[in-house]
């Protein structure tokens, strides 16, 4: 066991956090007059005039059954990126910490270390895209607060050897992020499981991609019972409106549907990965462990914009470290990867 509260800023350690109408009466009553919301309800049909659960109980239940991780070992967040700056927000002391990303990666880590004024410490990955696990190693300093993994990785598309990130949650005096927001569309097991073992792990996943819900803004965050109490000190008190709550309560219930289309998006990926293999201008169709697929091509920056001219809009990652000449292309219906092929056949540089 490591010991997460030496790592947790001073100030926030020291808080003393907001505390709301509904934290201060959690009971039942008959008259609500504790809150000042509009005691009339609201124009819309729906009741939207109460505050939201701030810890979103039923919903963490729910989610607690179908992931097999305790209610009290899960956070919920305004999308993944609010779990992201909140962990800086607990952990770096601005100016003075540090975080390990590992390029090419998601933008956001880098995004929230700047906002945050944390400093990077960058460990590119490797040619082969695997973890360089000997330089990250090497890298820590007692200021080392995060280091970030993201398991499928976006924009490489693969998952990192479980040994490895298994050996850096050990070794690492700090808190790991596995960010496995493609999780379901990968052949590797959830660090979930790791969880009861490591303490010092944050495990994110995100209702955004395989259950479709983008526009929601809903995020899952599942670590020791300590890092979720600090979440849930330095959160927003309402931060996920009553409307997320109940849409993802009704999304829960249609898990057959994600499944489903789990299923197929897997499909369609080993097919489009063999289509864009025949093309003359792919130099390297890398395999893929989520549903989207980097591909590098002879001219990126002509096909992305001979795609674009085609009503086809796929991610130009070809200024991108170690992704010189790719092109993302996130996996469409049936439909749609069949009007991408046919379009990239009609391309002539
Ligand atoms: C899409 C994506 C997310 C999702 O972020 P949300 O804020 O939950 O929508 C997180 N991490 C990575 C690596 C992603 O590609």
């Amino acid at each position: 066991m490591k010991d997460i509260e030496a790592w947790v800023r001073p100030n926030i350690k020291a808080l003393k956090p907001y505390s709301s109408a509904r934290d201060e009466f959690k009971g039942e009553a008959s008259v609500y007059l504790d809150a000042n919301e509009n005691s009339f309800g609201s124009p819309l049909e729906d009741a939207y005039h109460r505050y939201p659960d701030p810890l979103q109980k039923t919903l963490k239940e729910k989610i607690s059954g179908i992931k097999g991780v305790p209610p009290q070992n899960i956070f919920l967040g305004n999308g993944s990126d609010e779990a992201i700056d909140l962990l800086f927000r607990i952990f770096c002391e601005p100016g003075i910490d540090e975080v390990i990303i590992c390029p090419p990666t998601y933008g956001m880590y880098e995004v929230s270390a700047n906002i945050n004024n944390v400093g990077i410490g960058s460990v590119p990955l490797l040619p082969s895209f695997d973890l360089d696990v000997e330089k990250i190693l090497e890298s820590f300093t007692p200021n080392t607060r995060l280091l970030f993994i993201c398991s499928p990785n976006n924009p490489t598309a693969n998952s990192f050897h479980p040994d490895d990130v298994e050996l850096l949650i050990q070794k690492f005096n700090g808190i790991v992020v596995i960010d496995e927001a493609y999780i379901n569309y990968s052949r590797q097991k959830s660090a979930i499981r790791w969880l009861t073992e490591y303490d010092n792990l944050v495990v994110l996943q995100t209702f955004s991609k395989a259950w479709g819900l983008a526009a929601l803004r809903l995020g899952m965050a599942f670590a020791s019972e300590v890092i979720i109490s600090y979440f849930n000190k330095v959160k927003p008190p309402y931060n996920i409106n009553i409307a997320t709550q109940e849409l993802a309560l009704q999304a829960l219930d249609n898990i057959a549907w994600v499944n489903e289309h789990i299923r197929q998006t897997v499909i369609l990926r080993e097919q489009l990965i063999q289509q864009l293999q025949q093309l003359p201008f792919a130099q390297k169709v890398y395999p893929s462990d989520a549903n989207f697929i980097l591909v590098k091509v002879t001219d990126a920056s002509g096909i992305y914009h001979f795609l674009v001219s085609k009503g086809i809009i796929v991610r130009d990652r070809s200024k991108v470290q170690l992704c010189e000449g790719c092109l993302r292309i996130t996996i469409g219906t049936p439909e749609e990867n069949d009007a991408l092929i046919n379009t990239l056949k009609s391309y002539t540089a």
